[in-house]
């Protein structure tokens, strides 16, 4: 250390050695004062720089080491990189399920009624569905267009034949719950919209099997599985190459610091002769 410490010798009296706050040590050391009354407050001043700059000599021999907080933070990365490659393995092992395709039976009797509340009804093979439209009011109190279709019959298990596997018929009546939701809307806009309603739909064609996944795909083709499966694999390689970055972060860190080292020891070799000759050594 460049100041003496003055523990095992005589103190002066209290109010000629300025007590400096304790070190990490929890040790307070007292320092010497300047020889010339008039350059303390330089001496002063000087010695918070010396704190500093023992601080920046010490990272920068520590990013040197080939053991170095820089490097523990990149290999902490690395080990959340070999976690993200799994989780991204393991989506790509994903078995495709055998698909699961449901009977052609006919959608019949499909009416679209646009008067307030809109609705629309059908029926596939003895089961009725009926959707309405919630009527929302707007700020201004008018009734708002295209408000949201509310299922208000039908029973969506009366359609899963008996012959589905156990382990599927729940994955299976979701699905058809939603495609069914998809299926009711795209009538009610294609008679907003003045298009025709579509020919001959059937069962089938509301759960198509996803070859993809071996899920199913919505009456718009849409696979909600895939979908889901799609956005993960997005989110982890976004994950991916934010730590990849910080990699680099941390590296370009780590040599920006052991590049100082040069600098450091001479600017702290200034400081302590600059202390020194203050002191009158
Ligand atoms: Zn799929």
């Amino acid at each position: 250390m460049v100041w003496k410490r003055l523990f095992g010798k005589q103190p002066e009296p209290e109010r000629e050695e300025p007590v400096v706050a304790p070190d990490a040590s929890g040790i307070v050391r007292r320092v010497p004062r300047a020889a010339d009354p008039a350059m303390q407050q330089r001496l002063d001043a000087l010695r918070r720089r010396h704190d500093m700059a023992t601080y920046d000599l010490e990272r920068a021999v520590s990013a040197r080491e080939p053991e170095n907080p820089w490097r523990e933070r990149i290999a902490l990365l690395e080990r959340s990189l070999a976690t993200i490659e799994d989780d991204l393995h393991a989506l790509d092992a994903l078995p495709i399920l055998p698909g699961v395709p449901l009977p052609e039976t006919p959608i019949t009797g499909i009416e679209v009624d646009l008067e307030e509340p809109v609705s629309v009804s059908f029926a596939i093979g003895p089961e009725r569905f009926l959707w309405e439209e919630e009527i929302d009011w707007d700020q201004r109190g008018g009734p708002v267009v295209k408000g949201q279709l509310q299922q208000r019959a039908g029973n969506v298990a009366a359609l899963i034949p008996t012959s589905v596997p156990p382990d599927r018929r729940e994955a299976l009546s979701r699905h058809l719950e939603q495609s069914l939701n998809v299926f009711a809307i795209d009538l009610r806009d294609r008679a907003l919209d003045g298009e025709p309603l579509p020919e001959a739909p059937t069962l089938a064609d509301l759960a198509r099997p996803c070859e993809a996944c071996g899920g199913w795909r919505d009456w718009r083709g849409h696979c909600d599985e895939c979908a889901a499966r799609a956005y993960r694999r997005q989110t982890l390689n976004q994950e991916a190459a934010r730590i990849a970055r910080e990699q680099e972060a941390e590296e370009a860190d780590r040599y920006k610091w052991s590049e100082r080292l040069p600098v450091a020891r001479k600017r702290l070799a200034d400081i302590e002769a600059d202390i020194a000759a203050l002191e009158g050594r």
